[in-house]
């Protein structure tokens, strides 16, 4: 077993951790406070290639591997879980997912503005009365000559507000339960889609959040992706990919905990030392790296086997799950570890910790993924 990165993957680390310190880190704490999009950095980003990372050469991205993105999202998250947040679901959720399922009239339409960043993407799946039970989702498309017609609403879309190209699901058959629905791409400024005000947030302010509307809002059959009745399939596809990138943002903010966290521990004094010398502050230190080794290996790990084209339901989960878990530990710690200046908003952890938490709920909360993890391993003794 080798654990060793390719020449190619640690030059990519390093451009992007040297951009991430740079650009990103120094606006963490402003786009938080003033809960703003941070559309600056995504417009350099789009300059380096990072927005199109898994979308192929030809349609204008880098075409990269899974662990690669995952490398990337881990130096995005430590500099600013915010753009973390709207980067994952920008490239991985909305641009790899089209790359993957859209037919090639649609992919030369949409890609290469999403890889640039001239068009910002999202995704639709979750609607106020379907959450982690989403198959269960009702907005409808209704198929009325060469368009569909959606009525509905979607809930807590994350870069709604400023995205461009949304991949919606909807229900395209009102009795074949999961395998009824279909996903399309709508475009920003399309009649009877409307975007509501961003909802305000505990953390991930930088990423803006709001419902969407849709009321007799008619769509090109062109825009469905595959075929009508197929969502299922693409988002069953893409879930492992999604977690196990999932996973590395969790990893980018443990490390980011950590590194504050020792840096602190080093050069505050108390009682006449550096506080790392009390063994109880250096075992919140051990435990935190342990646990920051064990999530970023669960997550390399599921990236691997997405890239080697293997189903990785509960690997993928075991990234998520974990790496999330571990991040929201490791952000409390971090604060506990600051003392009073931790509770501070000056000191970084406070949002850190904020932060952290989506990690748990968002795609797929932590009893979901529990679920699919105990399924997995069951399935697999029989
Ligand atoms: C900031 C943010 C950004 C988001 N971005 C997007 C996005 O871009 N696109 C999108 O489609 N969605 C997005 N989501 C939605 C997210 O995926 C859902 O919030 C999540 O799946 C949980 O759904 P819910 O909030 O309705 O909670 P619920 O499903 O109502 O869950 C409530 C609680 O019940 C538990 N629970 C539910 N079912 C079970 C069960 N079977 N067994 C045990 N416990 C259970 C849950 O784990 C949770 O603790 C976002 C959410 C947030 C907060």
């Amino acid at each position: 077993m080798d654990f060793s990165l390719t020449q190619e993957q640690i030059d990519i680390q390093d451009m992007v951790r040297k951009f991430a310190r740079k650009e990103i880190a120094p606006l963490a704490a402003e786009v938080d406070r003033e809960s703003r999009f941070p559309s600056e950095t995504f417009a350099k980003m789009g300059e380096l290639g990072l927005l199109g990372v898994m979308v192929p050469e030809e349609y204008g991205g880098v075409g990269q591997t899974v662990l690669t993105c995952c490398l990337m999202a881990e130096e995005i998250s430590w500099a600013c879980a915010s753009t973390a947040l709207s980067y994952l679901d920008h490239a991985v959720l909305c641009a790899h997912n089209l790359a993957c399922n859209g037919s090639d009239e649609q992919k030369r339409k949409y890609l290469p503005d999403l890889a640039s960043g001239a068009k910002l993407g999202a995704i639709a799946m979750t609607e106020p009365g379907a959450g982690s039970d989403v198959l269960s989702m009702t907005t409808s498309a209704v198929r009325q000559g060469d368009e569909y017609v959606l009525n509905g609403s979607k809930t807590f879309i994350t870069n709604a507000p400023v995205a461009d190209v949304f991949l919606v699901y909807a229900r395209t058959s009102k009795d074949a339960g999961p395998r009824g629905l279909s996903q399309f791409i709508i475009d920003r400024g399309t009649p009877g889609f409307t975007i509501g005000e961003p909802l305000k947030k505990m953390g991930g302010r930088g990423s803006p959040t709001a419902e969407i509307f849709f009321r007799d809002c008619r769509v090109p059959a062109a825009n469905l992706v595959k075929g009508e009745n197929e969502a299922l399939g693409i988002l069953l596809g893409g879930l492992d990919v999604e977690r196990a990138v999932g996973g590395a943002l969790g990893v980018g903010m443990t490390q980011a905990a950590l590194d504050k966290s020792i840096e602190y521990a080093k050069q505050r004094q108390q009682f006449g030392q550096p506080i790392i010398m009390f063994e109880m502050v250096a075992e919140k230190i051990a435990n935190m790296s342990m646990e920051l080794e064990a999530a970023r290996l669960l997550t390399y790990k599921a990236a691997v086997l997405c890239d080697q084209g293997v189903r990785c339901s509960a690997e993928a989960s075991h990234a998520k799950l974990f790496a999330s878990e571990a991040c929201m530990r490791a952000t409390s710690e971090a604060v506990q570890i600051l003392g009073g200046y931790g509770y501070m908003q000056e000191y970084e952890v406070e949002r850190m910790m904020r932060d952290a938490k989506l990690g748990t709920i968002g795609g797929g909360t932590s009893e979901i993924q529990r679920l699919i993890i105990a399924r997995e391993v069951v399935k697999r003794t029989m």
